[in-house]
């Protein structure tokens, strides 16, 4: 019986790849030389069942670096550690409505609109607690893998790269420094955040990484418990709101699923207590959006009637 389901979730998966690899328009991302070279003609897209089995179709298999697919599971750990309250009194919960590196500090307290833009992802990151940033990173690059099932590693050159171009997100640390809202050595957070966005993955990783948000915080593959149950739900709210840049509300009314993007293509959405879906296509909309992967999730909740919004 289990051959013929996943039988079925692959051919469904080939079918999405095959249907929407079509689309072309969009642009890759080009701020820095190794993310230029991505190859747009890749789409891969894999999903992870709440009771561990995984599938996967077109270039699942692929590595590229994380970027701000890793936000919601920084995030996870924060929460894990310091609790809610701790956290969301230093970083907001509000979609910004503005473009994910704009300078959108609170006038008055000098808080990040929301942890999925970069000036609360880099704050965010400041507050795993560690002795030190490399520890801080060891922390990070441990807890994405037990997200992912395995141990995962960084790409060097893009680590090098986000560093020497990074002057917006420096810009950004030393502000909330100024502003009362990142505390410790700016240069110390962004090290580690661009770290954290050189963080290699594939589509099938992403997957498990999302279905273990969608399995409560236990990895269905591993077995083990990486985050506490409530926390999920907490990530999972924000990655509503503010997971798709300035496309959030656009996603959350035509696909119904609590999404997070990435500027190399990566892509995750979770469908609360079944599965999660993990996509790589380096072609990016308007939004900053991976389009090939939006138009086939949406293809896909609308399928298997996955909008949140639906009545059961
Ligand atoms: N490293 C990128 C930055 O902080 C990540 C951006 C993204 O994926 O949105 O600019």
């Amino acid at each position: 019986v289990m051959r013929v389901v996943s039988d079925a979730v692959n051919a469904e998966l080939a079918n999405l790849c095959h249907t929407f690899r079509e689309l072309n328009s969009g642009h890759l991302a080009t701020y820095i030389p190794p993310l230029a070279q991505a190859d747009p003609a890749d789409f891969g897209l894999a999903l992870a069942s709440a009771d561990g089995h995984r599938y996967q179709a077109g270039e699942a298999d692929r590595l590229f670096t994380i970027q701000s697919v890793s936000k919601p599971f920084v995030l996870a750990l924060a929460l894990s550690e310091l609790g809610a309250a701790e956290v969301f009194r230093r970083v907001g919960a509000e979609p910004s409505g503005e473009p994910f590196n704009a300078i959108s500090l609170d006038p008055e307290s000098g808080r990040p609109a929301n942890p999925m833009i970069n000036a609360g992802a880099i704050a965010t990151t400041a507050l795993v607690p560690a002795a030190g940033a490399e520890r801080r990173f060891s922390r990070i690059l441990e807890t994405l893998g037990r997200f992912a099932g395995r141990a995962l590693d960084v790409d060097e050159e893009v680590y090098r790269a986000e560093a020497a171009t990074g002057d917006r997100n420096i810009a950004l640390a030393h502000l909330m420094r100024a502003a009362g809202s990142l505390t410790g050595d700016p240069s110390d957070a962004l090290d580690v955040y661009f770290r954290q966005c050189a963080i290699r993955v594939d589509a099938v990783d992403l997957a498990v990484m999302a279905a273990t948000l969608a399995n409560g915080g236990v990895n269905p593959v591993t077995g083990e418990r990486v985050v506490p149950e409530p926390v999920t739900v907490q990530v999972l709210a924000v990655m509503a709101t503010c997971g798709m840049y300035d496309g959030s509300g656009d996603w959350l009314l035509r696909v119904g699923l609590p999404a997070k993007s990435g500027v190399s293509g990566g892509l995750v959405a979770i469908s609360p207590g079944r599965s999660g879906l993990g996509s790589y296509s380096p072609l990016l909309d308007a939004a900053g959006n991976p389009v090939r992967a939006v138009a086939a999730l949406a293809a896909l909740s609308q399928e298997l009637g996955l909008h949140l919004m639906r009545r059961p």
